[in-house]
C-alpha cells in the first residue's frame, strides 16, 4: 500500500530518496548502518562477501553479502585523519592519538604506570629564518609591540607570516627545509643520543646498555609556512618502559643534550642549480619538562591534547590547499607519449601538469610562490627524490605528520583492534539475543571473502540520517560539556 504513494509531491531530493528508503525491506538496517558511520562525512561504499565456514565440519557458521542489505551494498567510514576532510573521522583518529600519547605519559593500554616518574620532556623545534615576516612580537614582559613593518597585526591579519620582502625571501631554501624536515629530525634523534652520552662523559655503547629513549612527533604549520615538531621525548631504562631510567639520566641532561643535538643536526643538500645548502635547525627550540599528575605547567593531559590537535591538522595552519595538484592525465609531467613515441601535450593540464592552475587557487600570495618554488624545483633531476610536485601543496613537506618509536606506547593500530573487538563483541551479544549460533573457541574457523570499491558518499537520503546523527552526537557533547550526563 505505501509504495502507491506519489512521491512527485515532494520537491527535495533528499526526502524523496528518504521516503524510497523508507519503503525498503528493513528501513531500521538502513538507519543501523548509517548510525554506525558516525556522521562521517564521505563512507567507502563496497560491495563483496564474508563467508565464515567451520574447518571440521564445512558448515558456514556466518556469511555475509552487501546484496542482502536493503541498498544493496556495505558503507564503512573514510577514516580520514584530517578535520578538513571529515570531522568525524578525524575527531576519532584525534581520540585515538590522545590515548596513545596519554598512555606513554601516564601509562595505561599495556604501558607501565611507572613512566610518569620517568624523565620527560616536550620538546619543540623549529625551522631557521628565511627571511624577516610579518608577525606580532611581544616585549620581554610579554607586552606586544608592533612588527618590523610599524604596523600591530591583528590576531586573525591574513599578511602573518608572509615575509616583509617577498623578492628577496629565501623561498628555495624554505621549501629545501621543509622537504627535508623528516630526515633532520631523523638525524636529530641519532644526535640526541650521542650528545647525551658525550653530555654525561660515557660512552656510546655503555649509555644504550642502561637507557633507552623513546619518541613520539607530531609536524606543525608555522603560519611561514615552514613546519615545526613538537615531539614527547622520554627516558626508559634498559628493557623499556617497564623498566627505570638510571638515576644519571635526568630531565637536565636530556635539556643539554637536545640543546647540542639541536646545534649538530645538519644535512648538505648540493645541486647545480641552487648550490650548497645546510638545512638544520632554527635557533629557537624549548625544551618543557613534563610533570607528574597536574603539579606543574605542562601536564600529561595537556600534552596529549596539544599533540592530537595538531595530528589532525594538514598544512591547513600555512593556509595551503588539502589536496595534491598533480595533474592526474599526465602525472605533473605535462604531456603524454603517443604511439610514435613522441610527446603530447597533456590536453587534461595544457602541458603545465597541475590539476588547478596555480593563480587560480585560493590562497595567500605567500602559499602560492612557496608551491610556485616546490613546482619549479621538481623539475630538477637532483630533487626528484623529493617528489616535489606530489607534495607541493604541503609546500614541500612529505614526511609523516605523526609517528613515534616502538617503545613509546601502543599503536593506533591496536586501538583500532580493541574497537574492532569491541564491536565483534557486541554482535556476539546481539546474535545470542537472536538466537543464532555463538563461536565455539574449540572450533578452527575460516574466513574467505571479496570486497570491491564501489563509490564515496551518500545517497541523499542517507545524507540526512547522517546530518542526523551529527546533530545527536554534537548535542550530546555540548551536554557532557556542560555536566548534565557523565563524560
Ligand atoms: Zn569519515
Ligand atoms: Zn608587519
Ligand atoms: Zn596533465
Amino acid at each position: 500500500m505505501r509504495r502507491s504513494l506519489d512521491l512527485h509531491h515532494i520537491i527535495s531530493p533528499g526526502l524523496r530518496d528518504l521516503v524510497e528508503l523508507a519503503n525498503t525491506d528493513d528501513f531500521d538496517r538502513v538507519t543501523e548502518q548509517v548510525r554506525n558511520l558516525r556522521g562521517c562525512t564521505s563512507p567507502i561504499n563496497l560491495h563483496g562477501w564474508t563467508i565464515t565456514t567451520d574447518q571440521t565440519t564445512r558448515q558456514v557458521v556466518r556469511s555475509y553479502h552487501s546484496e542482502d542489505e536493503p541498498s544493496g551494498r556495505l558503507l564503512t567510514t573514510c577514516g580520514n585523519r584530517r578535520a578538513s576532510r571529515c570531522p568525524a573521522c578525524s575527531r576519532l583518529y584525534a581520540a585515538d592519538t590522545y590515548h596513545l600519547i596519554k598512555a606513554g605519559l601516564s601509562g595505561g593500554k599495556n604501558v607501565a604506570e611507572a613512566v610518569r616518574d620517568h624523565p620527560r620532556a616536550f620538546v619543540t623545534l623549529t625551522a631557521p629564518s628565511f627571511g624577516p615576516v610579518h608577525n606580532r612580537p611581544t616585549t620581554d614582559a610579554g607586552k606586544p609591540r608592533p612588527c618590523t613593518c610599524g604596523k600591530s597585526h591583528t590576531e586573525d591579519a591574513p599578511e602573518l607570516g608572509a615575509p616583509l620582502r617577498p623578492a628577496s625571501y629565501g623561498y628555495t631554501g624554505a621549501v629545501l627545509w621543509n622537504a627535508h624536515a623528516g630526515a633532520l629530525w631523523a638525524r636529530f634523534t641519532t644526535y640526541l643520543r650521542r650528545a647525551l652520552a658525550e653530555h654525561l662523559g660515557m660512552t656510546q655503547k655503555a649509555l644504550n646498555a642502561a637507557l633507552r629513549v623513546s619518541f613520539a612527533k607530531v609536524a606543525e604549520y608555522q603560519q611561514r609556512g615552514l613546519v615545526h615538531f613538537h615531539a614527547v621525548v622520554r627516558f626508559d631504562g634498559p628493557e623499556g618502559h617497564t623498566t627505570s631510567p638510571p638515576t644519571w639520566a635526568t630531565f637536565d641532561a636530556l635539556r643539554a643534550a637536545v640543546g647540542l643535538a639541536v646545534e649538530r643536526a645538519r644535512l648538505t643538500v648540493v645541486s647545480d642549480a641552487v648550490g650548497e645548502r645546510v638545512i638544520r635547525w632554527g635557533d629557537r627550540f624549548k625544551v618543557d619538562q613534563i610533570s607528574a599528575l597536574g603539579d606543574g605547567e605542562l601536564t600529561d593531559a595537556k600534552v596529549a591534547g596539544y599533540v592530537a590537535k595538531y595530528a589532525t591538522k594538514n598544512a591547513e595552519g600555512a593556509g595551503t590547499v588539502d589536496r595534491t595538484l598533480v595533474c592526474g592525465s599526465c602525472s605533473g609531467r605535462g604531456y603524454l607519449r603517443g604511439p610514435d613515441g613522441f610527446r603530447d601535450l597533456c590536453a587534461d593540464c595544457d602541458g603545465t601538469g597541475q590539476a588547478e592552475r596555480l593563480t587560480d587557487l585560493p590562497v595567500q600570495q605567500h602559499a602560492r610562490q612557496m608551491i610556485r618554488t616546490a613546482w619549479a624545483l621538481g623539475h630538477l633531476p637532483e630533487f626528484a627524490d623529493l617528489k616535489l610536485w606530489k607534495w607541493a601543496h604541503m609546500l614541500g613537506f612529505r614526511g609523516h605528520f605523526s609517528s613515534k618509536s616502538r617503545a613509546y606506547s601502543t599503536t593506533l593500530g591496536a586501538l583500532r583492534d580493541v574497537r574492532r573487538a569491541w564491536r565483534t563483541a557486541q554482535a556476539e551479544a546481539a546474535r545470542i539475543r537472536a538466537g543464532l549460533p555463538v563461536d565455539d573457541e574449540n572450533t578452527t574457523l575460516v574466513t574467505d571473502s571479496s570486497w570491491t570499491y564501489l563509490s564515496s558518499g551518500y545517497r541523499p537520503g542517507e545524507e540526512l540520517l547522517a546530518a542526523q546523527v551529527r546533530h545527536d552526537i554534537a548535542h550530546n557533547q555540548q551536554a557532557k560539556r556542560e555536566g548534565l550526563v557523565p563524560a
